[in-house]
C-alpha cells in the first residue's frame, strides 16, 4: 500500500484542515519520533463530520442485509490487502510486536466478517408479530409488529491497546456498521499512522458501495478536545469508547448533560479476579502457576482481561502455589509498554502500591534500564488489608498481579463481595470442589459478565455466545457486551408498526417472510 500519511481527518470523501496542533507518533522501543507529521481536527471539521453522518443515517437504515454484509466484507478484504502495511505502522506505532499485529489483524477481519453473516442471515433484528384480533372484546386488538432498527450515528473512540480489533475498524465499527449506523472514529493519538491508513480504506470501501459519504469520517485530535466535540455533536446517537475510568467517564457525563443524552458504551478498567481453591492448587498448583504466570504478563499486562487479583484461602498448597507463580512472575522478561504515559502510569502505581505498608513484593526480575519498558510484578496483601483499601481495587495497567490471602471461606466471600464489576471472574477447582460451590460461583457470575473455569481469560473469543462487558466499570452498561455479535444490539432501538399495510412494512416483517428467519408470531417462534 503506497498512500501516503496525511496525518489529515477524514470528513467522508474530503480530508481535513490541520486544526490547533500537530504532534508525531512515539516508537516507544526506539525512543524516537516517527517523521509523519498529524493534524488535530477543527471544531468546523467536527461539525462536518456529524452532519454528514445525519445525512447518511437513514440511507444506512434502510440497507438490506445483504448489502451491509457486502460492504463489511470488502472492508475486510481491503485490510487483508494493506495487511503488511499495517502490520509495519502498527509496530512503530505500538511497539506490539509483528506476530500480536497480524493476529489482530486477522481478528479485526474476522470480527467484519462476522457481523457481515449475522445480518445477512437477518435472524438478528428479533422480529415479533402480533396478528390483530378485530372481534376481541372489549376493544379490537391491533396487529403490531416489532423490530430492531438502526440507532443513527455512532461515535467510535478507539483503544490505545488494541490498534486494530478496538481501533478504526474494530469491533464498535463492525457492529455500528452492521446495525446500519453511520460511524465517525476519534482515532487514538498514539497510534495515528495506524488510523489513517485504516480510515482510507474504509473510506474506499464506502465509495466502492456506493453508500453517502457521511457513512464513514475519523477525527484526528486530542480526545479531551475534538473527541468532547464530537460527543456532544447533536447528530450523535450513541459513543463506543475504551481506556481509562477517568475517559469513559468524562464521556459519561458529556453525554448524560447533552440536550438530548445519549448512551454511552464505555469498556474502562477490570482486574479479573481469579479465584485458587485448595484442592486443584494441591493436585496441579505448579501447572496453574505456569498458565497464569504467562497470562498475567502476556503482552506486557495490556490487556483489559489480564487478571489483576488473584484470592487465596491460606494453606500449604496456596503457599507452595505463590512461590511457583512468584518464579513465574521473575523470570517473564521486561517489555516495552504501548506508549510512554501508560509506562509511567504503571511505574507510579506500582511504585505506591509496592511502598505502602502491608503489601509483599515478590522479587521482580532484574530489568535492563531502558526507558518505556515495564517489569513483571507480584505483590500480595493480606485480605483484612485489602478490604480497608479501595485503592487496592483500582486497574494497574501492566504486567502486575496482586495475591490477597484470605484466612477462610467466609472471608473470600468478604472480599468478592466488596469488589466492583468486572469482565471476567475464573475459578479454579477439582471437580468435587466444583460440585461443592455453587454459591461462589453464583457469586463470580454476579460480579463478571463471564465465568472461567479452569483456564485463564485473557484470551476474547469473537463468537455470537462471548460477553466482553460485566457490571461497572468494566463496562458503563452492564447488559451488553462489546465483543461477539450481540455487541450489536448496543447501536440498535426497538420500532413496532401497528396496523401497517403490508407492503409498507420492513422486509423482516412482511406476511410472506421473504427472507426467511425465524420469527416470533403470536408468542412461537416460526420460520
Ligand atoms: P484513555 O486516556 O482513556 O484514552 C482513550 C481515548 O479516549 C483516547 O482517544 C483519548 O484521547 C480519549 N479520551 C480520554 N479522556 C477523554 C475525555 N475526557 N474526553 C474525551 N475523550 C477522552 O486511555 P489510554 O490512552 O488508552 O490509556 C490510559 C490508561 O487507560 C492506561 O494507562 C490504562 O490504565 C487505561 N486503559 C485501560 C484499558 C483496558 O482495557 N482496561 C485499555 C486501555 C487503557 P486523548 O488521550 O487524545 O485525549
Amino acid at each position: 500500500m503506497s498512500t501516503p500519511l496525511l496525518g489529515l481527518s477524514y470528513l467522508g470523501f474530503v480530508r481535513g484542515r490541520p486544526g490547533a496542533f500537530s504532534w508525531q507518533s512515539f516508537n516507544t522501543t526506539t525512543w524516537n519520533h516517527l517523521p509523519e507529521f498529524f493534524h488535530s481536527a477543527t471544531a468546523e471539521d467536527v461539525a462536518t463530520a456529524g452532519n454528514l453522518a445525519a445525512a447518511a443515517a437513514p440511507v444506512l437504515a434502510a440497507l438490506s442485509g445483504a448489502a451491509k454484509a457486502a460492504f463489511l466484507r470488502d472492508i475486510a478484504m481491503r485490510i487483508e490487502a494493506a495487511t503488511p502495511a499495517l502490520a509495519a505502522r502498527a509496530q512503530a506505532e505500538t511497539s506490539l510486536p509483528e506476530a500480536r499485529c497480524l493476529g489482530e489483524i486477522g481478528r479485526t477481519m474476522g470480527q467484519l466478517r462476522l457481523f457481515a453473516d449475522l445480518v445477512e442471515k437477518g435472524q438478528w433484528v428479533d422480529a415479533r408479530i402480533e396478528t390483530a384480533n378485530p372481534d376481541r372484546k372489549p376493544l379490537p386488538k391491533p396487529d403490531h409488529r416489532s423490530m430492531c432498527r438502526a440507532l443513527g450515528p455512532v461515535a467510535v473512540f478507539c483503544a490505545s491497546n488494541f490498534p486494530f480489533a478496538y481501533s478504526v475498524a474494530g469491533g464498535d465499527t463492525a457492529s455500528a456498521f452492521a446495525a446500519g449506523c453511520p460511524v465517525v472514529v476519534m482515532a487514538h493519538h498514539a497510534h495515528p499512522g495506524v488510523a489513517d491508513l485504516m480510515g482510507g480504506l474504509i473510506v474506499e470501501a464506502v465509495r466502492a458501495a456506493g453508500l453517502p459519504e457521511g457513512t464513514f469520517s475519523m477525527l484526528q485530535g486530542d480526545g479531551r478536545e475534538v473527541g468532547q466535540l464530537l460527543a456532544k455533536h447533536p447528530a450523535i446517537r450513541a459513543i463506543g469508547f475504551t481506556g481509562s475510568r477517568t475517559g469513559g467517564r468524562a464521556l459519561m457525563d458529556t453525554a448524560a448533560a447533552r440536550e438530548v443524552p445519549i448512551p454511552v458504551y464505555a469498556e474502562m478498567s477490570s482486574i479479573n479476579p481469579v479465584v485458587l481453591l485448595e484442592g486443584a492448587l494441591a493436585a496441579r498448583g505448579e501447572a496453574i502457576a505456569t498458565g497464569l504466570g504467562a497470562t498475567c504478563t502476556l503482552g506486557v499486562g495490556q490487556f483489559c482481561t489480564q487478571p489483576g487479583l488473584l484470592l487465596l484461602v491460606r494453606s500449604a498448597a496456596a503457599e507452595a502455589f505463590a512461590g511457583h507463580l512468584a518464579a513465574q512472575f521473575r523470570a517473564a522478561p521486561e517489555g516495552v509498554m504501548l506508549t510512554p504515559p501508560i509506562q509511567q502510569a504503571y511505574v507510579k502505581g506500582l511504585t505506591a502500591r509496592s511502598g505502602r505498608g502491608g503489601i509483599q513484593t515478590y522479587a521482580p526480575g532484574k530489568g535492563t534500564g531502558k526507558p518505556g519498558r515495564a517489569l513483571p510484578t507480584l505483590l500480595a496483601v493480606a485480605a483484612k488489608t485489602f478490604l480497608s483499601d479501595k485503592s487496592l481495587q483500582a486497574e494497574l495497567f501492566g504486567p502486575c498481579s496482586l495475591i490477597v490471602w484470605c484466612d477462610d471461606a467466609a472471608q473470600l466471600h468478604k472480599v468478592l463481595g466488596a469488589l466492583e464489576g468486572n469482565l471476567t471472574a475464573t475459578l479454579h477447582g477439582t471437580d468435587e470442589e466444583l460440585a461443592a460451590n455453587a454459591p461462589l460461583i453464583e457469586r463470580l457470575a454476579t460480579l463478571a459478565g463471564r465465568v472461567v473455569v479452569n483456564g485463564f481469560p485473557t484470551g476474547v473469543e469473537v463468537s455470537h455466545a462471548i460477553v466482553h462487558g460485566g457490571p461497572y466499570p468494566s463496562l458503563s452498561d452492564g447488559r451488553t457486551t462489546s465483543v461477539g455479535s450481540n455487541a450489536i444490539y448496543r447501536f440498535a432501538r426497538l420500532v413496532c408498526y401497528q396496523n401497517f399495510p403490508d407492503a409498507a412494512l420492513p422486509v423482516e416483517l412482511r406476511a410472506a417472510n421473504p427472507l426467511g428467519i425465524l420469527r416470533m408470531v403470536n408468542g412461537e417462534m416460526v420460520k
